[in-house]
Formats: structure tokens, sequence, C-alpha cells
């Protein structure tokens, strides 16, 4: 693919679908897509379907695969946490850190998304990294110094080399799994601001060169839209994902 801005569609399962759903999925998503060459289309499955996902999908090297979270150490005595060369070994490339729900749920700080950011890169696996504001920060005038707080410190913890191999995703907080997503100017002014992040970490070059997402309550009836807004790249889908039919749709749109 020649264009590093080609669009991203990413399906973050969450806790659905063992391994016996997921090759359901994979049979019934492979039906319902056809490749494309100018598009990048990455599965989140749970870490216990990876291996799962990468059989049943093996006859489709455009259907790439990437682990949900990983823990920021590389192994010890860490009961119930998988680590990020555990995951490469599975034939996974890509890896989320600092999702929400992992950040409201399970205490994962600026600093520990840091930390898993930079064991996902050690492991060859390709970072997004999610940001995005709750409903009370944006109302209280905070979007702006809480996106930048978030690209920020996890840009600290990388060396210059690595950090143009992160993907971004902006998330709204208020937006993940409520059915309210973001309208078109709201999602080009947090990219914007993501941009800004990223070029005061990165340097602007590689800022415009980044691949910046968008997520939440994304689904057929509104890609066009949100694919059109100024600086998004691509999409990360929750809900919508779970579905084969839902998510060819969504991994078929153009930018409109
Ligand atoms: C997500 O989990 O990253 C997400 C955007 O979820 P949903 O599409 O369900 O809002």
């Amino acid at each position: 693919m020649t264009d590093p801005r080609a669009p991203l569609f990413a399906a973050n399962w969450k806790m659905h679908k063992g391994p016996v759903d997921t090759v359901a999925f994979v049979e019934e998503f492979v039906r319902a897509y056809a490749p494309r060459a100018d598009a990048t289309v990455v599965f989140f499955p749970p870490s216990l379907s990876l291996q799962a996902f990468a059989g049943a999908a093996a006859d489709r090297p455009d259907l790439e695969l990437g682990v949900q979270d990983v823990h920021p150490e590389t192994e010890g005595a860490h009961t119930g946490a998988i680590s990020a060369p555990m995951v490469a070994q599975t034939g996974a490339t890509w890896g989320l850190a600092g999702h929400s729900e992992r950040r409201r749920e399970f205490g994962d700080d600026d600093a520990v998304v840091g930390r898993k950011l930079a064991r996902l890169l050690e492991a060859s696996l390709r970072p997004i990294l999610c940001v995005g504001e709750t409903l009370e920060e944006r109302e209280a005038g905070e979007l702006r110094p809480v996106l930048a707080r978030q690209v920020g410190v996890a840009l600290d913890a990388l060396d210059e080399r690595d950090r143009e191999r992160l993907v971004y995703a902006y998330e709204p907080v208020w937006a993940i799994g409520t059915g309210r997503t973001a309208s078109h100017s709201d999602a080009s002014e947090a990219h914007a601001i993501v941009r800004e992040a990223i070029a005061r970490g990165t340097g602007s070059g590689r800022a415009d060169a980044a691949l910046v997402l968008y997520g939440g309550s994304v689904k057929p009836a509104n890609i066009a839209e949100l694919l059109a807004a100024d600086g998004v790249d691509g999409v990360l889908v929750g809900g919508a994902s779970l579905d084969p039919e839902s998510f060819a749709a969504i991994c078929s749109a153009g930018r409109g």
C-alpha cells in the first residue's frame, strides 16, 4: 500500500467472541467483504481468540490481527496477564493501548499506557494509542489539555524512532457504546488537537503523516460522514464490529 494515510478500519471486540464464535465470524465476514488494496482492516478479538482468528483467516492476509491489551512488563509473576512477546507468537501485529475502558476499569494511567506502548513496540507490534475526553472534561472546557496530556505523556515514554510507528484513535468517552457520535465538526476539531499534540511530541513532519482514527458509536449509517471529516483517517469500531455484515459495510466505505 503506497498511501501512508490510506483508511484504517479497526474492530475492537472487547469481551465478546470466544474461539468458536471467532471462527464463525471470520467465515461470514470473508463472504461479505472483498479485499481492497486501498485500506487496512485490523481485528482486535479477546486474546483467548487470537489464534482461532489467525487460523480461520490464514488465507486472508488482508485481515490483520491485534491484541486489546498487554501487561507493562514482558514476563513475571502477574497472574492472568499476557505480555507483548507472547502475543507476537500468535501472528498478531497490532496492539491497543489506553482504551478508555482500560483507563476507567483497570486504572491504566498515562504512565502505564506509555509503558505498554513501549512493550508493544519492542515486540514489533504496531500500537494504536487511544485518547479521549469524558463528558465532564468536555463540559469543563478541558478537551485540549486532556488530549495534549494523553498524547504527550505517552510519546515521552518512547524514543524518537518509535514515535513514528504509533497510530492514534480519538475516542470521546461520551460516544463509546452510547449511540452518540461526535459531529463532523467535533471530530475535525479534536483530530486537529491530537495532531498538534503529535507535532509537539514528534516534529510536525511526522504529525502530518500520522494516522488518526475516530471511535465512538461508528456504524454503517454514519461511516461516510465520519470518514469525510477533516483529519479522520479511519475508525475504531466496537459494537458495530461484532456483526460481520455490519463491519463489512463499514470496511467497504470510501471517503465520500
Ligand atoms: C470502542 O470500544 O473503541 C468503541 C468505539 O466502541 P463503540 O463503537 O461501541 O462505541
